[in-house]
This record gives C-alpha cells, structure tokens and sequence, in this order.
C-alpha cells in the first residue's frame, strides 16, 4: 500500500498497544514513522528493527516523557528533524487509573492530565507551525468513548478525553482553510496492556474475579461483546491521514461496537 507514500509522521506512545498497531498501519500505507515510548533507544531498538523490516519503511524512535511539557516538544522537533519535516501527529500516548472520586490520588490526577491532555497541547503547538507552512497536515488525537460518555470510577480519564475532543475541536476550526485536519477518534474497549490493568482495577473496586469483569463489566457495555482490535483503530487512522478523508476535521468518530447507540 502506498495511500501515504512520502508522509512523515509521528506517533506518541508507539510501543505497546493502539499506538504500535497505528504505527505499524501507517509504515505499511508508506510513511515514515517516528516511534516513541519511555525507554531508551537501547531497548527500544529491537522494536524499530522489526517494524522498519517488517513494513519496509523508514522507521525511527525517539524517548520522551510526554508528561513534561518540553520533552513533548523535543519530539515532535526530533521528528521533524529526522525526517525533514512533518505531515502526520497522531497523539496516542495515554494513561488510565480506576478509583472513586473520593479515594483518587491527587498526584495521579496531575500525571493523566499532564499526558493524556497537556501533551496533546504541547506536540500539537509545535508541530503546527510546519504543517502550516506546507499547506497540508493531518492531527489524529487517540480519545476515547470516554471523550463522549462517562462511566463511574473513571471522572478524571472521562475529563480528560473530553477535554481531547473539545481541543480537537477547535483546532480543527483554527486550520480548517489551512490543509490541515484534526480529528478524535473514540475507541471502546480495545485489548490492550492499558485495558488489562483495567481489569485488574475494576476487579479490585468491584470486587469481582476477573473474569467476570470482563464480562459484566467491561465488554457489558459493547454490544457487539468483542473487544475492539488495535488494528480496526489503525485502519481508521489510515484513513483519517489519507486525502480521501481532507474534508473530515473537527469530528470524534466512534469505533465502539455500539456502546454509545444506547
Ligand atoms: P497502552 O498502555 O498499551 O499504550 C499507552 C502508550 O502510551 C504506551 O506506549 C506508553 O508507553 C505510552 N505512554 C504512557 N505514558 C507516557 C509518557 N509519560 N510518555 C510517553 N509515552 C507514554 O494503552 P492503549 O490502550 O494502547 O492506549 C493508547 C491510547 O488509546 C490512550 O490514549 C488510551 O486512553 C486510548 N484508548 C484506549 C482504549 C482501550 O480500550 N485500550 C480505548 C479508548 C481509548
């Protein structure tokens, strides 16, 4: 596949998850792809290896702690660097911790915002004013159902996906004439290592066996009764990225097997 044959893109925390599933998509649909996570190069080297031979694309990595301000700028500038410039941001890097309101640590309240909203600010910030000059750039912030809807135990990860798709938003409507679009795509439950300590947590609020977690909790609310599969969330950001999809901006589309229809 050569849909983004030339592009140049960055995708922040890509080494587990949605975010190696959405790197991957977009080295196979021909770009270059900026890898990043918190270990060190060392480690993540045989990540790159496989993936830059697996898809055949140039395939870097850079480490940043995205919960501080300036490493999220670093990278998008070390992307950029890298590549020569870039075309696509897809801000995936995410964290999640279940606890009630009452019993939330506030310290983990500071680190979901700094990473889960902060960062999107900060990498957006600095990769736009390349995207401008080049008159073309595709923004693709990972939310979540949970930027549309709420569920208990999780208020300060429901605030922050909402605040994503309100960002989103706005920032579409800033580059709208400019070749630019950013969009928020809202997963359900996607198997993931952020989902499966979920379970862990949810078993621990509830007071349930894990299995049964899963199946009264978690997939309860999927009608479909199926974990949504990174891969289905990388196909959707292909697409997003493509110029088939120049005239979606602004929007949060769901990939949630139906849990917001009810
Ligand atoms: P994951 O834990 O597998 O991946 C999260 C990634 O973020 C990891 O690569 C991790 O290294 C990175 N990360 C976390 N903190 C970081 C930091 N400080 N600096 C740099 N990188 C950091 O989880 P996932 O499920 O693949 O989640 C990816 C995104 O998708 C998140 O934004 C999450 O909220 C969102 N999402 C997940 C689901 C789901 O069900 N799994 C559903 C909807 C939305």
């Amino acid at each position: 596949m050569t849909m983004l044959a030339g592009k140049r893109a960055l995708v922040t925390g890509s080494t587990s998850g949605i975010g190696l599933a959405v790197a991957r998509a977009l080295a196979r649909a021909g770009a270059k792809v900026m890898l990043n996570g918190s270990r060190t190069a060392g480690d993540a080297e045989p990540l790159r290896a496989a993936l830059a031979a697996e898809t055949g694309a140039e395939v870097a990595y850079t480490a940043a702690n995205l919960a501080v301000p300036a490493s999220a700028r670093a990278l998008v500038e070390a992307a950029t660097a890298a590549f020569g410039g870039l075309d696509i941001l897809v801000n995936n890097a995410g964290i999640q911790h279940v606890a009630a309101v009452d019993a939330f640590p506030d310290d983990t309240w500071d680190q979901l915002m700094a990473i889960n909203v902060s960062a999107v600010f900060h990498t957006t910030k600095a990769a736009l004013p390349g995207m401008k000059e080049q008159g073309w750039g595709r923004i693709v912030n990972i939310a979540s159902a949970h930027g549309l809807v709420a569920s208990p135990f999780k208020a300060p990860y429901t605030a922050s996906k909402h605040a994503v798709v309100g960002f989103t938003k706005a920032v579409a409507l800033e580059v709208a004439e400019q070749g630019i679009t950013c969009n928020a795509l809202c997963p359900g439950y996607v198997r993931t290592p952020l989902v499966e300590k979920q379970v862990v947590d949810q078993a621990r609020v509830h007071n349930m066996a894990e299995e049964r977690v899963i199946r009264e909790v978690i997939l309860a609310a999927q009608p479909t009764k199926q974990f949504v599969e990174a891969d289905e969330v990388a196909a959707y950001v292909v697409f997003l990225c493509s110029d088939a999809a120049r005239s979606v901006t602004g929007s949060a589309p769901l990939i949630d097997g139906g849990w917001t229809a009810r």
